[in-house]
């Protein structure tokens, strides 16, 4: 499986915000969102290749449990499986970042933590916009991944508008827990990130769902590798 970064930080959102965790991104991502903070993880092939052995001795040497499996996007990478079972024997708790484009069944995971996307992530330009809508809701995918796993949702917003889209999603979205459903702000810059979160408060009082923060802008304006 082809790396392309690992380092040791606060996971920075969802329920588990705050907590120290390994985080192995993985190289590979067809989406192409417009305001992607990770572009450099693109490329199937842009990092090294790790065995399951070689990832879990690099990451022993962190003081946490939790594993956090990014991209890219980590369902479109090749063996997935067996480098998450490489961390079942250790007892870590494991989360998988996902935009949850294809279902995977029986994989071990802690927290499946999908962030659905909507049409704000919607690349301008029109050729990697036409692959990026034909993939980028999955319905029935995303449906089954939250069926089978211990799961999240995290709705990136980026105006009040996209609620709407929010709503239609959760609609044809089976049996979602309003509980597991988490907004945040779209942000790239810690100045952007509070003016948008206090709006977003805002709507969340209105609508009963939680906030999520986004420790990795906020203290560290979305740094690589922070
Ligand atoms: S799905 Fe995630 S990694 Fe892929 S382009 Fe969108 S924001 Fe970037």
């Amino acid at each position: 499986m082809v790396i392309n970064e690992i380092f040791y930080s606060l996971q920075g959102e969802g329920r588990l915000a705050g907590t120290p965790s390994i985080f192995v991104r993985l190289a590979g991502c067809p989406l192409r969102c417009r305001w992607c903070d990770t572009q450099y993880a693109w490329s199937p092939t842009a990092g090294i290749a790790y065995t399951p052995e070689q990832l879990r001795h690099e990451t022993a040497q962190y003081p946490t449990r939790y594993i956090v499996f990014t991209g890219g996007e980590p369902t479109a990478a090749e063996g997935l499986a067996s480098f998450l079972r490489a961390f079942v024997l250790k007892r870590m708790h494991i989360t998988i970042e996902t935009a949850g484009l294809v279902f995977i069944p029986d994989l071990p995971c802690d927290l499946m933590s999908i962030s659905p996307k909507l049409s704000n992530s919607t690349p301008i330009d029109p050729r990697n916009a036409k692959i990026h809508d034909a993939q980028r809701l999955n319905h029935e995918a995303i449906s089954r991944l939250m069926e089978a796993y211990e799961y999240q949702l995290k709705f990136v917003v980026d105006a009040t508008a996209d609620l709407d889209e929010i709503a239609q999603c959760l609609e044809q979205l089976k049996r979602v827990d309003p509980e597991k459903v988490l907004l945040m702000p779209q942000a790239r810059t810690k100045e952007e990130l509070i003016a948008k979160s206090q709006v977003l408060a805002q709507v969340c009082k209105q609508t009963g769902f939680a906030m999520s923060p986004r420790w990795q802008v906020l203290l560290w304006d979305g740094q690589r590798g922070t």
